[in-house]
């Protein structure tokens, strides 16, 4: 294999390493697969982004950025195996390289769904409901987002050179900002290999995405408090840039996820033989096994109840010795190799730090067995467990990370004791918990739980579904508190407000109105022919309404309506028992009666632009409906969604009025509208 030069993209240009370029080696064999460095004009690069990329994708709706994710994710998920290839040489085996390549990947498809169905088909984003700041309804307040007008910088990590870089830019890239991608030199040529493909895809705006191969420069020294850093890495380097004068005197925002002493607890109730303790012992060799360990939230702690603790070392000795280690293209092979014989030092260091306090019960670095490779050349080290009696009195287990197979089993006398010690970690990305007992569970939710950016109970219930402790979902928030960094990636959309300003807005309903495309109450209306329901989802714009009606309620109906559906509760049919019941003055009418004659009321019955009722949201009832009572309804367009090419959701505000003009019911009904 020839030396791959790892580009830079600057200024939607290929610029290829130059000058003193560091050589990056194969983790397998030491040989030189990559050259990486050179220099490039961070300025001209932060200002392409925000002159040319953020407007490029600001004039885009959360839709269309939506849409194009969608279609990158599949042009990147056609294309996969041309990346596996190349990430071998990162040491990893193919079901290591599909945790990063394919979860990369699967990431984008959450992002562009999920934005699709939560936020508008829109520029601006409603954040909450409207807030009455006046008597007379006339001075309202609304929270919204817009996208920062500043740059993007995502600093990645080694170990997952593609995911780290996809679960970056999804949120980013929804939230209609442009990112320059740096990623850690050690892989940076798998990293390059995925980006050129988005290049090449050609489905982002100019300007929306840059790549740094190699240093950073000055690029740091020139955000704004409109720009982002998102690091992942190493605490040390993270408390070095969050240091930077730049950052802290322009308040940048700064995102780190960083190194984590994640723990596992076998639960009190879940000893050997339960279905509990297999699945814990199954997660741990696999959270030590997998990508050789180089996983951020893989565990670190193995906290067991003391009487379970030679059992678990042996399960855990029995499963380990079978994972055959080597060269990650050979099938048989379970793990591969660290990233480079630079992880393999620091990790041997930090096992030789851990054994000051604990014993190695299985794995000797001088002596192990690798499979289709030289074990003097590449990285390899064996998968390490060691034992410690007295993890109260231990400090280096609770504070050094070997970034590596290396796992400390530890006992405990009772669940506040394990939670304790957990809570040692000082902050953590994930803690896992195999427990059936949800008291178990709770407390450790209770106690622990600011401890940890995410808890992950499994159990005989789980089984096979639960996704596994050490894996970060697009759905779920992925960061930690304290030592882990302070940061928050992902969680859905709540990963697209760290590159957005959420910003407070008053003023009139109709101002409000106009900014968030949506009607709000107190905004003008529009009333005019034809019937709303004869307009294609084009033509209805919102504020556009209809009023209905009148229709009386007669005891006939409540009565029809009572037989007829078989709801003969008290209130419609007892006039005592109904007068009795401190809501009601005597018998009333159904509240679905009330939502039947409304609709009625206000449908258009002909085959017209309206496909389908999809349902409601917020349904009230607000006065009881009395036998006589006259009902007027009010259908007002309140938001549009597109949904797809042929169709759209409109969401329509709807108020039921009594004769005296009080409103009995408030609902808000979904249709779908052919376009
Ligand atoms: P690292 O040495 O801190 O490097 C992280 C990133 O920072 C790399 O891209 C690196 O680039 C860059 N960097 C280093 N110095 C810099 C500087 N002065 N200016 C700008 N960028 C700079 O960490 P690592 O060894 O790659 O990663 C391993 C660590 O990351 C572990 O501790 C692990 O726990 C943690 N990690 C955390 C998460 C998480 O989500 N919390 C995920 C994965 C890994 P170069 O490579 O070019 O030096």
């Amino acid at each position: 294999m020839s030396i791959i030069p790892v580009n830079s993209f600057a200024l939607d240009r290929w610029v290829a390493p130059s000058g003193d370029t560091a050589k990056l080696r194969s983790a397998i064999d030491g040989r030189v697969v990559a050259e990486i460095g050179g220099r490039l004009d961070f300025a001209a690069m932060a200002d392409h982004a925000r002159n040319t990329g953020g407007p490029g994708l600001r004039a885009m709706t959360f839709h269309d950025r939506a849409f194009a994710l969608k279609a990158l994710a599949q042009y990147l998920n056609d294309r996969r195996d041309a990346l596996y290839e190349l990430s071998y040489e990162t040491g990893a085996t193919k079901p290591d390289s599909m945790i990063d390549i394919d979860g990369g990947i699967g990431t984008l498809f959450v992002y562009s769904s999920k934005a699709r169905r939560e936020l508008p088909d829109d520029q601006v984003f409603v954040d909450g409901a409207l807030e009455q700041l006046s008597r007379g309804g006339n001075f309202v307040g609304q929270h919204v987002a817009t996208p920062l007008r500043g740059v993007a910088v995502h600093i990645n990590a080694f170990n997952f050179p593609v995911w780290g870089m996809l679960e970056k830019l999804a949120p980013t890239l929804i939230a209609g900002v442009p990112a320059i991608v740096k990623p850690a030199s050690a892989t940076a040529w798998v990293a390059e290999a995925c980006f050129r493909m988005i290049v090449e895809s050609g489905l982002l705006p100019e300007g929306a995405v840059q790549f740094i191969a190699g240093s950073t420069g000055d690029l740091l020294d020139r955000l704004t408090g409109q720009d982002v850093v998102s690091f992942t890495g190493s605490a040390s380097t993270a408390g070095m840039l969050r240091a930077n004068p730049r950052i802290i005197g322009q308040s940048v925002r700064f995102i780190a996820e960083q190194d984590s002493l994640n723990a596992s607890i076998l639960g009190p109730d879940a000893a050997p033989g339960t279905a509990e303790f297999d699945a814990f012992i199954k997660e741990v060799h696999r959270e030590m096994t997998a990508k050789a360990g180089q996983k951020c939230t893989a565990i670190r702690r193995i906290f067991v109840p003391g009487a379970h603790r030679d059992a678990t070392i042996e399960a855990l000795s029995a499963r380990l010795e079978k994972t055959v280690i080597g060269n990650p293209r050979d099938e048989n092979v379970r793990m591969g190799a660290l990233a480079s014989l630079a992880q393999r030092e620091d990790v041997l260091e930090k096992a030789g730090i851990l054994a000051t306090e604990a014993r190695r019960v299985f794995g000797d670095p001088d002596a192990f067995q690798v499979e289709g490779a030289d074990a003097g050349r590449g990285a390899f080290v064996p998968p390490m467990l060691f034992s410690c009696d007295d993890p109260d009195g231990a400090e280096k287990l609770h504070a050094v990370e070997a970034f590596g197979p290396v796992s400390t089993v530890m006992p405990y006398r009772d669940l506040g004791h394990a939670l304790a010690l957990a809570k040692r970690g000082a902050g953590s990305l994930v803690a896992s918990v195999f427990t059936h007992d949800p008291t178990v569970a709770r407390q450790a939710v209770l106690d622990a739980g600011a401890f940890h950016g995410r808890l992950y109970f499994a159990n005989r219930d789980t089984g096979k579904e639960a996704t596994g402790h050490g894996s970060p979902l697009p759905h779920m928030v992925h960061g930690g508190p304290g030592r882990a960094g302070g940061g928050e990636e992902m969680g859905g959309m709540r990963g697209v407000m760290h590159y957005m300003q959420r910003t407070a807005i008053q003023g009139s309903p109709d101002i409000i109105a106009g900014i968030t495309n949506r009607h709000v109450a107190g905004a003008s209306t529009v009333e005019k022919e034809p019937h709303p329901f004869r307009l294609t989802f084009g033509e209805l714009t919102p504020g556009r309404t209809l009023w209905a009606g009148p229709r009386t309620v007669s005891l006939a109906d409540i009565e029809h309506f009572a037989e007829f559906t078989g709801d003969n509760f008290y209130a419609h049919m007892d006039e005592d028992a109904a007068a009795a019941n401190p809501f009601f003055p005597g018998r009333v009418a159904h509240g679905y009666l009330i939502l039947s004659f409304a609709a009625g009321m206000f449908v258009e019955p002909a085959p017209g632009p309206v496909l389908a009722n999809y349902g409601l949201d917020n349904l009230r009832f607000m006065k009881p409906v009395s036998p006589g009572d006259s009902l007027k309804v009010r259908l007002t367009v309140k938001q549009k969604t597109r949904r797809k090419d042929e169709y759209g959701e409109v969401r329509w505000d709807v108020g039921v009025y009594n004769q005296d003009g009080e409103q009995v019911a408030a609902y808000e009904l979904l249709t779908m509208n052919a376009m």
